[in-house]
């Protein structure tokens, strides 16, 4: 038996999860689940998958949790805070963790599972983007296995030749092509983009996601973050990184090589593909999605993306071209400028503004050889010069 800890249960990717693990009960078993604040959804978790551990961030909804479940038999144990979560997140019991929590909050847990050794399936792309030099760092030195859970960059893991570690040159790949589905507003004129409603922003025309995963969609800032977690997962610069709008999101990315082959992992959009992928590799395992008809499909298209309307990517692209503080403070400021956007506090067009003034107004500081509390620091520090934008905004 394989024991699980899932970080971020109660969410879209931890459900999918789940769903997953339980299709295969006599391989996996469910060591540890966590969230944010859902005690109600957490119990009823706990009953139906019996973990030895549950953990929540926050510690009034840990006492709620307490009392829900007093009585059950075999309870598990709760544990609270950052503290609590790094702990689930490192336990002997559990050989394998889905980083499911959504943002920055995940990154310490994240990091835990690295440090421990964990095969660790990764959803959790900030914490890439925030400390991916610390995060690869840590993975090579316990000898953990990264797995990505992005759609993309499993397919991109997929098509790429095992020794691919050793360098893209090396193993004869030209450039990623990564697919992004453009989202809601993808054929929506510049002008009407301030009318969006966070609404309208979180119904996504394929994926059903977390709602900030929703709108890094709809603004593209969901790619350009793809763009920085598959540099550090590919051990590439961005130069080699291509974005195609693809909006069936049928082929979830493809990797070209030097002799003109090009590879690509097609699928129906479920998520459930690239976790049971995952939670099997380098077996494969069924995961409750059917396959592709390709009748059906019919028909593929692409588009190249459009850095006027959206202007996020860009500003992501050259995130990871300058490097330093800059990826950690665009991710900070995007973070403040989503919640302020779903808090009607500014308008769709002002989540990019925000982050491009953020990004101007803090000096770029170097990362290397930086430990976790240094990153948290600046994450503060960006995340505060962002929210004085946000008031500073005209809505
Ligand atoms: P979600 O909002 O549905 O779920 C987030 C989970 O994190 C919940 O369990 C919540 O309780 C927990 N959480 C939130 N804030 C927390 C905090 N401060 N401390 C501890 N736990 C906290 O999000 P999601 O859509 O499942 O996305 C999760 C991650 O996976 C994100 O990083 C996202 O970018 C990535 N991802 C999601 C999808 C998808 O299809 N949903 C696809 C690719 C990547
Ligand atoms: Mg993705």
């Amino acid at each position: 038996m394989i024991g699980v800890t899932i970080l971020g249960s109660t969410g879209s990717v931890g459900l999918s999860t789940l769903d997953v693990l339980a299709r295969h009960p006599e391989r996996f078993r469910v060591v540890a689940l966590t969230a944010n604040r859902n005690a109600q959804r957490l119990a009823e978790q706990c009953r139906q998958y019996r973990p030895l551990y549950a953990a929540m961030a926050d510690p009034e909804a840990a006492r709620q949790l307490a009392s829900l479940l007093e009585g059950m038999p075999d309870a598990p144990e709760i544990l609270a805070g950052h503290e609590g979560l790094e702990a689930v997140a490192s336990l002997p019991d559990a050989q394998y963790v889905m980083a499911a929590i959504v943002g920055a909050a995940g990154l310490r847990p994240s990091l835990a599972a690295a440090r421990a050794g964990k095969r660790v399936m990764l959803a959790n792309k900030e914490s890439l983007v925030m400390a991916g030099a610390l995060f690869m760092a840590a993975v090579t030195d316990s000898g953990a296995e990264l797995l990505p859970i992005d759609s993309e960059h499993n397919a991109i893991f997929q098509c790429l030749p095992h020794g691919f570690r050793d360098g893209l040159a090396e193993v004869g790949v030209e450039r990623i092509l990564l697919t992004a589905s453009g989202g809601p507003f993808r054929d929506w004129p510049g002008e009407r983009l301030a009318t969006v409603t966070p609404e309208q922003a979180c119904a996504h025309p394929v994926w059903s996601m977390g709602r900030k995963i929703s709108v890094d969609s709809a603004t593209l800032m969901n790619k350009g973050l793809e763009v920085i977690e598959a540099c550090w997962l590919f051990g590439t610069g961005p130069e080699r990184i291509t974005v195609v709008v693809h909006p069936q999101s049928m082929i979830h990315s493809l990797v070209q090589y030097r002799d003109g082959s090009v590879l690509a992992e097609l699928g129906n959009p479920d998520m459930r593909t690239p976790i049971a992928h995952a939670l099997a590799w380098p077996d494969r395992l069924e995961s409750g999605v059917g396959g592709l008809d390709l009748v059906a499909v019919a028909r593929l298209d692409f588009q190249a993306p459009d850095p006027g309307r959206f202007p996020c990517l860009n500003l992501a692209f050259e995130a990871a071209r300058t490097g330093g503080s800059a990826p950690l403070v665009l991710n900070a400021a995007n973070e403040v400028a989503v919640e302020a956007f779903l808090e009607g506090r500014i308008g769709f067009p002002g989540i990019a503004r925000v982050v491009d003034e953020t990004l101007q107004a803090l000096p770029l500081e170097g990362v290397a050889g930086q430990d976790l509390g240094f990153l948290i620091d600046l994450d503060q520090r960006a995340r505060a010069q962002a929210e004085h934008r946000v008031r500073a905004a005209v809505i």
